[in-house]
């Protein structure tokens, strides 16, 4: 019996092959869950295609920009009719204004500060509001990924950081609404990994050469590490977690000066 043996999971953020959201969903299909993504616009949809071509079985794929409520309402009627049920919901997401992620953030203008707050941190929410009906009920569970810039200053994160702040607090919040559902929601402290969002932030190496100098594994996380504890937090064996920000970085966050 495999963990995620008839379980539906809905997974947000397939790009390319180094999304954190690819690595997460090959450790879902290998656990054995019945997959569907979304891509943001019908330009991303073949790539995403491409993609899953690699995976057990050829999961249901459908347009959604999170940034839309009609798209994403039509999103979960697609997997409604589909599948009718959802037992694990991934928001790998997020976007910021390149030239806010470097530079100075007391510079950091509205327009750049509400983009990334929609697309990283309320689309949390609007996710887990359109999953609900079809999560409800059953043990079933929402994960997000966060990132150390949402609790201390790490050069270059600057907005993306006070967005990530906002998701970790979402994650609380939104855990204390939907318990008595059922519906349990974590987040994951992904450590850097190289991929196209994380090239955005300006001093990207120097992170990436921090972790592994000064982490106590002297190695930086990959797409396959953030996989596994993302399988396990969704799985039945976490039942018992619920609104935690869990950290997956080599333990980086632990260290001092
Ligand atoms: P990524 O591959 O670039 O993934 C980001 C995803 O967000 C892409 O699939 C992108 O789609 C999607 N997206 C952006 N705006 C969207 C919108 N309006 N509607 C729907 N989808 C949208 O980068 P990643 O590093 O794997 O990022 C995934 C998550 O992990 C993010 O929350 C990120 O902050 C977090 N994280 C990353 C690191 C790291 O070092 N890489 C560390 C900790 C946490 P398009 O490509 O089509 O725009």
């Amino acid at each position: 019996m495999q963990l995620m043996n008839d379980k539906v999971a809905v997974v947000f953020g397939v790009a390319n092959k180094r999304s954190i959201a690819w690595g997460i969903t090959k450790a879902l299909a290998d656990a054995g869950a019945t997959i569907a993504l979304n891509y943001q616009n019908d330009r991303m949809g073949d790539a995403v295609r491409k993609l899953a071509e690699d995976l057990p079985e050829t999961p249901y794929m459908a347009a959604c920009d999170v940034t839309n409520d009609d798209e994403v309402a039509a999103y979960f009627d697609g997997i409604q009719r589909e599948f009718g049920r959802v037992d694990a919901l991934v928001h790998s997401i997020a976007t910021a204004k390149r030239e806010e992620l470097g530079g100075e953030f007391v510079d950091t203008s509205w327009e750049g500060y509400a983009l990334s707050q929609q697309v990283s941190a309320y689309s949390l929410i609007a996710l887990a509001r359109h999953a609900r009906p079809l999560m409800k009920g059953h043990e079933s569970a929402v994960l997000c990924l966060t990132y150390y810039g949402a609790e201390k200053v790490v050069d270059g994160y600057n907005v993306m950081g006070v967005a990530k702040s906002a998701l970790e607090s979402n994650t609380r919040y939104l855990a204390a609404n939907l318990g008595p559902d059922g519906i349990r929601v974590n987040a994951l402290s992904a450590g850097p990994i190289k991929t196209v969002s994380a090239m955005g932030v300006s001093g990207f190496s120097s992170i990436l050469d921090s972790v592994e100098q000064k982490a106590p594994l002297r190695r930086n996380v990959t797409q396959d590490d953030v996989g596994q504890a993302a399988l396990f937090l969704l799985s039945d064996m976490a039942r018992g977690i619920t609104g935690q920000t869990i950290y997956v970085d080599s333990g980086y966050s632990i260290i001092g000066v």
